[in-house]
């Protein structure tokens, strides 16, 4: 039997489970990320300090970093995932709003984030750099086009696994009604400070202060006070390495800031939020690195509202269209994994016609 050729846009989390799913059933898929790697919001920045004779390379959870655990299919799959090492079980030190530090059991990718992704798409198709600006449906199939020009072959069904205000441009032409709803759809924005202190070994005389690096008795820290709800160590989590003459963290800010201060520069939301990170630690810090990134659309502020059906994916199986995305399966990495899932299934059970 001549098994249909689907492409996937977003290599994020539900796209990248799609496109596992869908290959393993025998589906020619290609994927197609406009960044440069995988993983979307499951994001490491690399950065290399070059202050001594070797530079030195840190990574950077500045996306979703930890995640707890839970229950259900989620969670079993997880459990199952982490034979093959994509994933680690971790129970870091939560300081919660109250003061109060226990150990949360949950989940990271490792060695990064973007770690779960690149193991779910092992084998498939995948062409990053590659922003879809629109979808053409032609006699052969679908054609996805970048600069008005088509890129790779027709496909007999195309999936949009990306946040709900990305997909509107590609989808009004096709689903005006899945259009309007997602456009609908509120997402939060959440500006991120990554922070790193300390001196690099070799460079002359490691700073007192950075040698000094006290356990601050948590991993994650939450906030209600002032514009950062979250700090997370860096370094610490399965896989990663931060070398001894370092720490660093990873600042969220609130959702309140965030949308306050979205169209900030970057010049300007960083030493706020630098600032507020020094009164959240104990004792001064020697920074040696200090970066924001502006996540514009990073979780759903109410998912599945906005009018979207009461389902985790959406699918045309006339037209061979489907699209998926943490907005649609209830938000948040299982949210994702769900609608990406659901979708790759009900389009086995519906599979659509193939034209090539
Ligand atoms: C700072 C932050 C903290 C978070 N904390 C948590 C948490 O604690 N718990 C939790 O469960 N979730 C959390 N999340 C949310 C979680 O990361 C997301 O729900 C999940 O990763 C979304 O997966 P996705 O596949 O739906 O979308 P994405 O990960 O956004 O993937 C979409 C992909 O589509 C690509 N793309 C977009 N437009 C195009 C285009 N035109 N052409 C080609 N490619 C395109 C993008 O590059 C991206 O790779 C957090 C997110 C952020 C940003």
């Amino acid at each position: 039997m001549h098994l249909p050729s689907i492409a996937i846009i977003g290599a994020g989390l539900a796209g990248s489970v799609c496109a596992h799913t869908l290959s393993a059933a025998g589906c020619r898929v290609t994927v197609f990320d406009k960044s440069r790697g995988v993983g979307g919001r499951m994001a490491t920045r690399r950065i290399e300090l070059d202050r001594g004779p070797d530079p030195t390379r840190l990574s950077l959870d500045h996306g979703v970093g930890w995640w707890p655990s839970g229950s259900g299919a989620f969670e079993t799959w997880l459990q199952d995932l982490a034979r093959t090492g994509a994933v680690a079980s971790w129970a870091p030190r939560l300081r919660d709003t109250s003061g109060a530090v226990y150990r949360a059991k949950g989940w990271v990718a490792q060695p990064d984030m973007p770690a779960l992704c690149r193991h779910l798409l092992q084998g498939v198709a995948l062409h990053t750099a590659c922003p879809i600006e629109a979808l053409v449906r032609g006699p052969r199939g679908w054609q996805l086009i970048i600069a008005e020009v088509a890129v790779g072959p027709a496909f007999d069904a195309v999936v949009v696994a990306i946040p709900p205000a990305q997909a509107v441009t590609l989808l009004q032409a096709h689903q005006p009604t899945w259009a309007v709803k997602a456009q609908a759809l509120d997402m939060l924005g959440c500006w991120t400070l990554m922070a790193v202190a300390g001196s690099p070994a070799g460079a002359g005389q490691p700073s007192a202060k950075s040698q000094a690096v006290p356990d601050l008795g948590w991993d994650i820290l939450d906030s209600t006070d002032g514009p950062l709800m979250r700090l997370s160590r860096q370094g610490i989590q399965p896989g990663r390495t931060l070398g001894t003459n370092y720490c660093a963290w990873v600042a969220h800010a609130s959702p309140g800031w965030s949308r306050a201060h979205l169209e900030d520069s970057p010049e300007t939301a960083r030493p706020v939020l630098l600032q507020a990170l020094n009164k959240l630690l104990p004792s001064p810090m020697d920074w040696v690195h200090t970066v924001v990134h502006r996540w514009r659309y990073a979780q759903a502020a109410a998912p599945r509202a906005g009018g979207l059906q009461q389902q985790t994916h959406m699918w045309d199986s006339a037209a061979g269209l489907g699209t998926c995305g943490d907005h649609l399966g209830g938000g948040g990495l299982e949210g994702a994994w769900h609608s990406g899932q659901d979708l790759a299934l009900h389009l086995l059970t519906k599979r659509p016609p193939t034209q090539s």
